[in-house]
């Protein structure tokens, strides 16, 4: 199923949900349409611009500001810099690093999402294959570091040896923050505003409680 993988590999779980989708396309997708739609895209000014009433909101953005019956925000781990002062949401972010290796038909590849206990390696239809991620309780820190990167080769070398023969293609872009919760975050008193419209708050949580890196066992 996987040939390429170490021979030292000596068992795997075959998971047929398991789904990647490329995000930049996505996110590209998702702009045309929205564009599409008539509606607009642009940045939020900062929480102070907000201002949140039963009848609805007003939102400052880039070109000025505007009203809407109800607001979801998707600003992940930015989230909480967005929020009005009686609003809050028990969230922090948490570093990811990533990288890119370009395959070819010499250095062969994956078929299948792999998922190791250090990382993961996710084939796309490009010829690109994704390694990820690092897991580090650095705040909004978006450095590529020399341990993280190893962390990434050290772990996707160990199944997989090929990797050593594939180019970089890229570690910047694939890295960043997820938007993440613990119990202990949550202790903020949470204002009842939030959990009913006008404002819907959406994020996709990364649940995880320790605070040790990845690559520290
Ligand atoms: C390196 C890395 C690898 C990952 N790998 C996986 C994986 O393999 N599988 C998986 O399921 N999850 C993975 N995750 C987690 C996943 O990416 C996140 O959980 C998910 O992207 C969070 O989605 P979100 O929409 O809540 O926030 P985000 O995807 O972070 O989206 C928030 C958006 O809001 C924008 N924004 C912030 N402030 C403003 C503003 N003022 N105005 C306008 N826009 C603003 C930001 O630029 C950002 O684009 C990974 C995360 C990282 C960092």
């Amino acid at each position: 199923m996987e040939p390429a993988l170490r021979p030292s590999v000596a068992a795997g779980l075959y998971c047929t949900d398991d789904h990647q989708v490329d995000p930049r396309l996505v996110m590209a997708a998702l702009r045309a349409a929205y564009v599409a739609a008539a509606a607009f895209c642009s940045s939020i000014a900062p929480s102070r611009a907000w201002t949140l009433k039963a009848a609805g909101c007003r939102i400052g953005h880039g070109e000025g500001s505007c009203r809407a019956p109800t607001v979801v925000l998707t600003a992940g781990a930015w989230t909480g810099d967005l929020l009005p002062p009686n609003l809050t949401v028990p969230v922090r972010p948490l570093k990811g690093q990533a990288l890119a290796v370009r395959t070819t038909p010499d250095t062969g590849t994956l078929a299948h999402i792999v998922w190791t206990e250090q990382i993961h390696m996710a084939p796309r239809s490009d010829g690109r294959l994704i390694v990820g991620a690092t897991v580090e309780e650095r705040g909004f820190d978006d450095a590529i570091t020399a341990g993280g990167l190893f962390a990434l080769l050290e772990g996707a070398h160990r199944a997989f040896p090929a990797i050593e023969e594939m180019a970089i293609e890229a570690c910047g872009p694939a890295s960043g923050q997820a938007p993440s919760t613990t119990r202990r975050s949550s202790g903020r008193r949470r204002s009842p505003a939030w959990r009913s419209p006008p404002a819907i708050i959406a994020m996709a949580i990364c649940w995880r409680p320790q605070r040790r890196l990845p690559w520290r066992r």
